[in-house]
């Protein structure tokens, strides 16, 4: 039994036909550039991979390919059911839900908080409605997994009817990953889930850390958009919120500039006028390229303030969990963050620390120090599983 698993942006598809149970992956892929006439497929199959034109370009176009690719490949019988991931359930959704119109309108009523995400959301489960109209269709929020957050971790400090008129909080993001990488750390350390103190590291291209206590978020640097936190690729991560109405006025922009620019030309790029990736700015860095120095060195030092601040609500912490393409693959940037990190007992084994790269994960610190973990995250894995615990469910 098979599980298609949909991630839609706004001009690309990503999916995958997933086992939940052995995690197999017969099928996967990727349909970038939807709603021009350059949109192209990229179809996966073990180490195959075959790319293709998608004439018309449209999100119906890309699940007919799809669709077609099933069939061709006699995988369509076994797909059990569709899912989705959602970014933004907002306060409504602490778990995932079978599509129905009343979820569908939530989801699309949530639209005003995730304006970039939510309407491809949308838009990707209503075109794989119609081009698989028998199969059950679940979606997986981003959010969920925070909706245990306690009030005095979600609540600004702002003027109440903010939150109570238009849901100014945190809500937290990541947190399907977030949840996956808890549950396989407890099974590396060998401990039930609901007896660890966690902070989990999301480090990719956006990047949030959260405390995981009992297997719930207690708290996350992300907020009432996936800006706050941490420095990202290309996100700044907290500033001033002072600094808006500074910059507009100096600089002459509009809000949406501003909030535009903190999105898009900030972050790693911003700080090092280079790139938003983390290898290249490495690379660039051990060269002595003073921008990607600053950039990886603000990285660190930001990140790892923020994982000891995430311990305080934990009151003890008995892992910390690397995941991400960085937190996975970048043993420099671990070894730099487990360093800032002295006050909370952490000491790096080298040697561990640069075996555990590529789909190797595994602790990286020496017997003495609390236990930190490079966890492969799978969130393809993940929303299949949710989806089949939800449609068996019923
Ligand atoms: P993700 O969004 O999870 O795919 O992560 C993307 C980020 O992971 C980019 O900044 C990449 O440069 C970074 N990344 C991937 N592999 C490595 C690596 N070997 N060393 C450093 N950063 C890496």
């Amino acid at each position: 039994m098979l599980i298609l698993v949909l991630n839609c942006g706004s001009s690309s598809v990503k999916f995958a036909v997933l086992d939940p149970q052995s995690s197999e992956v017969p099928l996967s892929g990727l349909i970038e550039r939807i709603g021009t006439a350059e949109a192209t497929t990229t179809f996966k199959r073990g180490r195959e991979k075959q790319q293709a034109a998608l004439p018309g370009g449209t999100y119906e176009a890309a699940f007919e390919a799809i669709n077609s690719a099933l069939i061709a490949l006699g995988l369509r019988d076994q797909v059990r059911a569709v899912g989705h991931r959602a970014v933004h359930g907002g306060a409504v959704f602490s778990g995932s839900a079978r599509i129905t119109p009343a979820v569908l309108a939530a989801i699309r009523a949530c639209v005003p908080l995730a304006p970039l995400h939510n309407p491809a959301n949308i838009a990707g489960i209503e075109a794989a409605q119609a081009a698989f109209p028998t199969l059950p269709q679940v979606a997986v929020f981003d959010t969920a997994f925070h909706q245990t957050m306690p009030p005095v971790a979600f609540r600004y400090a702002v003027p109440e009817g903010w939150y109570t008129q238009h849901g100014v909080r945190k809500y937290g993001f990541h947190g399907t990953s977030h949840e996956y990488v808890a549950q396989e750390a407890a099974k590396m350390l060998g401990q039930p889930l609901a007896e660890l103190n966690l902070v989990t590291a999301h480090l990719g291209n956006g990047c949030s850390a959260t405390a995981v206590q009992g297997g719930k978020s207690i708290d996350s640097s992300m907020g009432l958009t996936p800006l706050e936190g941490l420095v990202m690729g290309s996100r700044s991560g907290d500033v001033d919120p002072g600094l808006h109405d500074y910059i507009a006025r100096q600089a002459g922009l509009t809000l949406t500039q501003v909030t535009s620019a903190l999105n898009k030309e900030s972050g790693l790029l911003g700080l090092s006028g280079l790139t938003n990736d983390m290898r290249e700015l490495e690379e660039a860095a051990a060269r002595g390229h003073p921008g990607a120095k600053l950039a990886v060195d603000i990285f660190v030092y930001r990140l790892a303030k923020t994982i000891a601040a995430l311990a305080v609500p934990l009151e003890r912490l008995d892992a910390l969990v690397f995941t991400g393409g960085i937190g996975e693959n970048s043993a420099t940037i671990r070894a730099a963050t487990l360093g800032r990190l002295k006050l909370l007992g952490f000491q790096v084994d080298e040697t561990a620390n640069q075996q555990a790269v590529r789909g190797h994960g595994g602790p990286i610190t020496t017997p003495g120090s609390p236990p930190a973990l490079v966890v492969n995250t799978n969130e393809e894995l993940m929303i299949a599983r949710e989806t089949l615990r939800i449609v068996s469910g019923e």
